[in-house]
């Protein structure tokens, strides 16, 4: 179980912007713990395209509001690095006139959404009203947009943190928005994704050569971030083949084990859903096959002592 002691909402930085390459913009919500995710713009002498939103109306209104203040331009595309609610949940500041774009299965997952579901695992969240407005622009694969002269390359690269994880790489700048394909100074999850195609991804990620890593949660980094995601996704993977080999399940075995390197990170719950998700590949299961997330939600809830997660969104 954790030892951390994690702050409390006075104690989290308003959210900043920050210029990580000119006219290229991250907005960082610290401490990146559960729905304090990162977003970014890129901005030119014609329009801006936005990469991901936030996850609450309060929010989704605060990016919008900074990124107005940084420019007038009219936003031509936003784009959505997957489908979870954080970086999803704001895509109804920008309808209908940015063009949204996203994996097919981002679109599909979005309009699965739920509210109401949302509410009840995160009672503490103040999540107001979001209407859910989903990609309207789907890619298999790959994908340009072009931000005036500026690159702006995604790659597919799920299942990994969910089935439909897009990377938006700007290779002239060597800067990488990662979505949540990089927690940094959090527990990396992949209940909705696959750990064996997440560790398959670290690798792509790291031939691309970045210099610098606009993470999904924490702070800005650079590309050892990856070495970090890495270490626990192998954590994750070598301890559920003993717990399966020793015949416990998920739930038992996340309560005995010492997170040691790794009990400094965030949201350490998150090992529970992570082990499901192993549990089910090394169980032959298909790399982002469905879970029963109310279940794996219940047990995080149970390893957090029977507390909601702390949620500072
Ligand atoms: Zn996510």
């Amino acid at each position: 179980m954790s030892t951390a002691h994690p702050p409390a909402h006075a104690e989290i930085p308003p959210p900043a912007i920050e210029e990580v390459s000119p006219g290229v913009f991250a907005y960082v919500q610290l401490d990146g713990s559960w729905f304090l995710n990162n977003a970014g713009f890129i901005t030119t002498g014609e329009g801006v395209i936005a990469i991901d939103t936030t996850g609450t109306e309060k929010r989704a209104r605060a990016f919008d509001a900074a990124l107005r203040k940084t420019t007038a331009k009219p936003v031509q595309a936003l784009i959505n690095t997957h489908s979870h609610a954080d970086h999803t949940h704001g895509n109804f500041m920008f309808a209908p006139r940015t063009a949204i774009i996203a994996h097919e299965l981002c679109r599909e997952d979005v309009l699965r959404g739920s509210l109401a579901a949302l509410r009840n695992a995160f009672p503490t969240a103040d999540f107001g009203e979001i209407p859910y407005v989903p990609p309207m622009v789907t890619f298999e694969e790959r994908l340009n947009v072009y931000a005036g002269d500026l690159r702006i390359e995604l790659r597919f690269v799920g299942p990994a943190h969910t089935t439909n994880d897009v990377i938006a790489w700007i290779p002239e700048r060597k800067v990488l928005f990662s979505g949540d394909l990089v927690f940094n100074g959090g527990t990396p999850f992949a209940m909705a994704g696959s750990i064996g195609g997440w560790l398959d991804a670290i690798p792509v990620l790291r031939g691309l050569g970045a210099e610098t890593i606009v993470p999904g949660h924490g702070a800005i980094c650079g590309p050892s971030a990856l070495d970090d995601v890495e270490a626990y996704l192998r954590f994750i993977d070598a301890l559920a083949r003993k717990g399966i080999a020793a015949g416990m399940e998920p739930y038992a075995l996340a309560r005995e084990t010492d997170l040691g390197r790794f009990a400094h990170l965030s949201d350490p719950e998150r090992i529970v859903g992570n082990l499901h998700r192993a549990y089910q590949e090394l169980r032959g299961g298909p790399r982002g096959g469905p879970i029963d997330v109310p279940s794996v939600f219940a047990e995080m809830v149970a390893y957090n002592g029977g507390q909601p997660l702390r949620c500072l969104a």
